[in-house]
């Protein structure tokens, strides 16, 4: 019995992708009596719009896909986030970074070898793990605009090696030192991607994380936070993406695509969904499929 989630950040309008998404989590926890939750991934608050979230669900309902139970809405559950940021602040495994992107960019340049986290940012050279108590708190008391990065070699410390379990596949080795030390609150939201989704999948029993396999990488990530917040952790099944004829994939600023144009074009959600099945069939963990 399976707790899945579709977790979309309400940017933009869904696509084909997204239904692949949605479709795959709705499926598995339906054929194990188990669970499916929608959570919308809304703390960016420069990028996400409560119509994007309006409009999400009403193209779920239009394609037949019903969830259980609340929606959970990230922005409603900042102190959850700051709470854990706490814990972890306690253990000594997070500093505030000052840092903009331009000296981190200058930095690493400067350093000759520039290695760079999947996903193409740059690593993060540390520069602020650096600080002393003192300089910390004097821009703190200044003011100064700061984010929260997990020290990641003290994490290591502590987790030892990990690795996470890929359905059909086994145990996978998790390398999360590539990423550097992550952020764990930016500067403009109290919370990043990695900690929330880390958080709210732990609070609310995902079993089975089925998702892009765009966002394998940072499972690596992810197994750090529950390890070290002693969170379980989920089997994970990454989908390959759906792409468009050029090889690229398909993203919310297309219009084309998008669940609402095809609706308009005449399409019927069973056809929406075959199609998106069917796109994505065989493409467990592929780079892509042309549509
Ligand atoms: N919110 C993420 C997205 O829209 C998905 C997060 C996840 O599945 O882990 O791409």
């Amino acid at each position: 019995m399976h707790t899945t989630r579709f977790a979309p950040s309400p940017t933009g309008h869904l696509h084909l992708g997204h239904a692949l998404a949605a479709l795959t989590a709705w499926r598995r926890a339906r054929e194990s009596d188990g669970r499916f939750l929608l959570r919308i991934e809304d703390i960016d608050p420069g990028r996400c719009r409560p119509e994007y979230t309006r409009d999400l669900m009403e193209d779920l309902a239009w394609l037949g896909l019903d969830w259980d139970g609340e929606v959970r809405m990230q922005s409603e559950h900042m102190a959850d986030y700051a709470g854990v940021l706490a814990a972890l602040a306690a253990r000594g495994l997070v500093y505030p970074c000052f840092c903009t992107r331009t000296e981190i960019e200058r930095e690493t340049t400067a350093s000759g070898s520039a290695p760079h986290a999947p996903g193409g940012a740059p690593i993060y050279p540390g520069t602020c793990r650096a600080l002393s108590p003192r300089e910390r708190e004097a821009r703190i008391a200044h003011g100064d605009p700061r984010a929260v990065r997990l020290d990641m070699g003290a994490a290591l410390g502590i987790t030892g090696p990990l690795w996470f379990i890929e359905e059909g596949e086994g145990p996978r080795a998790c390398a999360p030192e590539r990423f550097g030390d992550v952020v764990l609150a930016r500067k403009d939201a109290p919370a990043s991607y990695h900690l929330c989704v880390t958080n709210d999948d732990a609070q609310q029993g995902v079993s089975l994380v089925t998702r892009g396999v765009d966002l394998r990488p940072a499972t690596d990530v992810h197994r750090v936070l529950q390890t070290l917040m002693g969170w379980p952790a989920p089997i994970y099944a990454h989908h390959g993406l759906l792409t468009d004829p050029a090889g690229r994939r398909l993203a919310k600023r297309d219009r084309a695509q998008t669940l609402r144009d095809m609706r308009v074009r005449g399409l019927s959600p069973e056809q929406v969904r075959a199609a998106a099945m069917m796109l994505g069939l065989g493409k467990s963990g592929s780079p892509g499929c042309e549509l």
